[in-house]
Order: structure tokens, then C-alpha cells, then sequence
């Protein structure tokens, strides 16, 4: 949308009170997601009456997942456009679009992403690239097959294509998402899986203005990381497995959402797998690839869940050691299947155990995180935090959800640049961050 916008020749700013048009782009997925989503729309409307805002518009799954409902409870808002009419943001926009200020069509009728669509990157160093769009499968929680339509992955040639721009744009983490990325490629003619997708990225040449050898700030022109977001246990397969393993520029880590390990639940949860299969996958990723990183998600309180699941559970986490976990509380509304599911566990039951899971995941990450004391790492920089003081993410921090790296830079040190890659020794862990010095 930002790319489009940009082409049709408006310029985007930094602060609302500077903005003629304000877009809230928002999130649905879970009830905190709404009200949080809400709350930013009720106080960006007011810049329409204290600010140079003249238009207000509501973009993505909030109006996608409650329809007119919404727009008829936001007088404030001048066009809704849901997670199908993406490509009509520009008419949003500049107020010409003839059909209405709710624009809501079947999210099915659109493509995974537009290949001449042009990109505008809100970093510099890292992009995420969508490599499918939708969900066809059925979890009984999750509303996004309904808000985002069946899985559509977009061709290999133009995810190549775009990751030829970005790279060539100097981008240095590539991040390929989808709801459901390991799935990439079975809906296409001829098929395809995401191994041979990441092979074919692996082997991109990086800046290749620059010629071999040039070293530019340490190694930064030499490579860009490949990252993989939002596995599912039941499509990961061996091809892509064997192709994170033969290549160092794709980083070794494997985030798998379980949801949960109890064989009842994952059933009601419409999941296909056992733990046992989730034991054996996570036995041979570990096997394949020494260095592999695990990340996972759960959900915590579904309807049904038993002291005797979650205990299940947490024997799980804590004989498989997750490098990285993330936990959500269930979250219930009418539209979805398992609203109808009997025994919905009372929220302050769900809050202690995720309490107790979280505790328990703190101390595996803090003794998980001592192994890299004294290890020389490479770490892609972020952001200036002080003064020789950078914050960065090693291969196996992903952006935004998992700990972060810093980087002191001794007197006489050069500084470190946002966007390059640079070495340190660690010298130091926290729970879920590490310290070190530029080598
Ligand atoms: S696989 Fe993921 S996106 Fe698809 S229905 Fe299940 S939870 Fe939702």
C-alpha cells in the first residue's frame, strides 16, 4: 500500500499532526489486536479536527473481520478498506473512489500480491517478503482463512524478482513470510516446495554492483541472511530441512507454531498432528542442522483444557528447550468454531498458567543464552542506542519478536553502521538479550 501510495506521488511523513491523510493499517487476529486497533483509530481521528488531517482511512482485517458493523460505529472514518481491496488504496486515499466508503470485496478475488506492485521499505536493512497469502486449512480459533481467503502462493520467478530488487536496494535480511509458509507451493502448476524457493533466493548475488572480493564496512557485501517465519509442523519437509543445513547465508532457524502438545486439544484445535510427531520433527531438525534455532507459539486456556494438558505441556517445553517461545492467551468471540467448544477455562486460569509457562521459559532461555559467552557472532546492526553503544539481532534473533544483541564499540573502534553486518565476542547474557564487543 505505502508503494502505491508513493507512486501515485504523495509524500509519506513520519508524524500524523504533519499528515493530510492518515491510513490505519490493522490487525484483527485476536481481541487485544481489536481494541488496540480501535484505540489508535479513535486517537488518530482527532488530528482531523487539531491537525492538517482531512481524511482518515481504515485499511486491512479490523473492517475485513466486522464489516459494516464497524463502519457504521466510526462516523470519524472516510473509507474502510478491507484485507481483498488492498489495491485500491490510492482511491482510498485521494477520496475517488466512486463505490463507497466501505470497500469489502471476497478476498479470494485478489492475488497474493501484485508483481508490479512497487515496494516501500519502512527499514532499509530488512525486508519481509510474502511468498503466499491466505490459509486453506481449518483451525478451529483462527479467523484469518476467513479475513485473508485460501492460500494463493505468488509464482516463484516474481518472489525471485522482488528479492533480486530489495537485494540489490541493500537490503540484508530477507524475511519470507506467509500464514502458512512451509505450505509454499503446493497450490502452483507445476508445484513447487519452499526449499527449492530458498534455494533459488540463497544463491541471489548481493549488491552485485560490487565487485568480488570488495569488502565494504567487514563482510557486509558479501551476503544477506534468509529467514523463515511461520512453519507448520505438518508441511515442513525434509527438502526444505536439507536446504537451511547447505547454506550459511539461510539462517538455521525454525519457527514452528505447536499451539500445544496435548493430543485432546490439538483435536478440538483442528490439528492434525501428535506429539509424538512433533517430538520426532523437532528430534531430526536438531539432528539435520547442529546449530538450528526453535521458536514456537502456543495458546494457552483453549476450551477444554485440563490442569493435566497444560501439565502435559509444560513437560514438553521444558524437555525440548525452545530457544525461543511465544504464548497467547485464548482468545474467544461468536464467530469462530471453538467459541462452541464446551469447558472454556476461566481467564484467570489461563493467566496463571501462563505465568507458570513463562517463569519456566525464562530460566531455559537464561541458560540457553550462557552457551554463546565467549563465541564470536555475527550480528546484523539495527539501531544507535548511545554513544559506542548498537543494537543488533545474531541469526537467530528474529526482527521485532525475539531478544536483541548489542554491541559496545571500544575508543579507536569504528562506529556501527545501521544495515552492516559486524563481529563480536559475547561477553555477557541476559534472559533474552546478549552483550558483546565489536572484534
Ligand atoms: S494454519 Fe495458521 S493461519 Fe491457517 S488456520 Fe491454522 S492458525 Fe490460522
Amino acid at each position: 500500500m505505502l508503494g502505491r501510495i508513493k507512486r501515485a506521488g504523495w509524500t509519506i511523513v513520519e508524524e500524523p499532526e504533519e499528515a493530510e491523510v492518515i491510513v490505519v493499517n490493522t490487525c484483527s487476529f485476536i481481541e487485544d489486536a481489536a481494541d488496540e486497533s480501535i484505540e489508535m483509530i479513535l486517537e488518530l481521528a482527532q488530528y482531523k479536527q487539531a491537525g492538517s488531517c482531512k481524511r482518515l482511512v481504515v485499511a486491512g482485517c479490523l473492517p475485513e473481520r466486522y464489516r459494516e458493523e464497524i463502519s457504521n460505529q466510526m462516523p470519524e472514518v472516510d473509507a474502510f478498506i478491507g484485507t481483498g481491496a488492498y489495491d485500491q488504496i490510492v482511491a482510498a486515499v485521494d477520496g475517488s473512489n466512486t463505490s463507497g466508503g466501505c470497500l469489502l470485496p471476497d478476498p479470494d478475488s485478489n492475488p497474493a500480491q501484485d508483481k508490479d506492485a512497487p515496494r516501500a521499505l519502512s527499514e532499509s536493512h530488512m525486508a519481509y517478503l510474502k511468498v503466499a497469502e491466505g490459509c486453506s486449512r481449518h483451525c478451529t480459533y483462527c479467523i484469518i482463512p476467513k479475513l485473508r481467503g485460501k492460500k494463493r502462493s505468488r509464482p516463484p520467478q516474481e518472489v525471485i524478482v522482488e528479492a533480486q530488487n530489495l537485494l540489490d536496494a541493500g537490503v540484508k535480511e530477507l524475511v519470507l513470510v506467509a500464514q502458512d509458509t512451509t505450505s509454499y507451493g503446493k497450490d502452483l502448476q507445476p508445484k513447487i516446495n519452499l526449499g527449492q524457493l530458498v534455494e533459488s533466493l540463497a544463491g541471489l548475488p548481493v549488491n552485485p554492483s560490487w565487485q568480488p572480493g570488495a569488502h565494504v564496512d567487514g563482510n557486509e557485501a558479501d551476503h544477506a541472511w534468509i529467514r523463515v517465519l511461520y512453519g507448520h509442523p505438518e508441511s515442513i519437509d525434509d527438502a526444505f530441512i536439507k536446504t537451511v543445513a547447505s547454506h550459511p547465508n539461510v539462517c538455521s532457524y525454525f519457527d514452528i507454531p505447536i499451539q500445544h502438545v496435548s493430543s485432546r486439544i490439538l483435536k478440538k484445535m483442528g490439528r492434525q498432528y501428535t506429539r509424538e510427531t512433533l517430538r520426532r520433527l523437532f528430534d531430526k531438525i536438531r539432528s539435520q542442522v547442529p546449530d538450528a534455532v526453535l521458536r514456537t507459539t502456543l495458546i494457552l486456556g483453549f476450551p477444554g483444557e485440563t490442569e493435566k494438558d497444560f501439565e502435559t505441556l509444560l513437560r514438553f517445553i521444558e524437555n525440548t528447550r525452545f530457544d525461543h517461545l511465544g504464548v497467547f492467551l485464548y482468545s474467544d468471540s461468536g464467530d469462530l468454531p471453538s467459541h462452541a467448544l464446551p469447558d472454556h477455562v476461566p481467564a484467570g486460569v489461563a493467566q496463571e498458567r501462563y505465568d507458570q509457562l513463562m517463569s519456566c521459559q525464562l530460566d531455559i532461555s537464561a541458560q540457553n543464552y550462557q552457551k554463546y559467552i565467549g563465541q564470536t557472532l555475527e550480528v546484523l546492526v539495527e539501531e544507535a542506542v548511545e554513544e559506542r553503544l548498537y543494537a543488533g539481532r545474531a541469526t537467530f534473533q528474529a526482527p521485532e519478536v525475539d531478544g536483541m544483541t548489542y554491541i559496545k564499540c571500544g575508543v579507536g573502534q569504528s562506529e556501527a553502521r545501521t544495515g552492516s553486518f559486524v563481529r563480536i565476542k559475547v561477553t555477557d547474557a541476559m534472559e533474552y538479550d546478549l552483550i558483546g564487543d565489536s572484534v
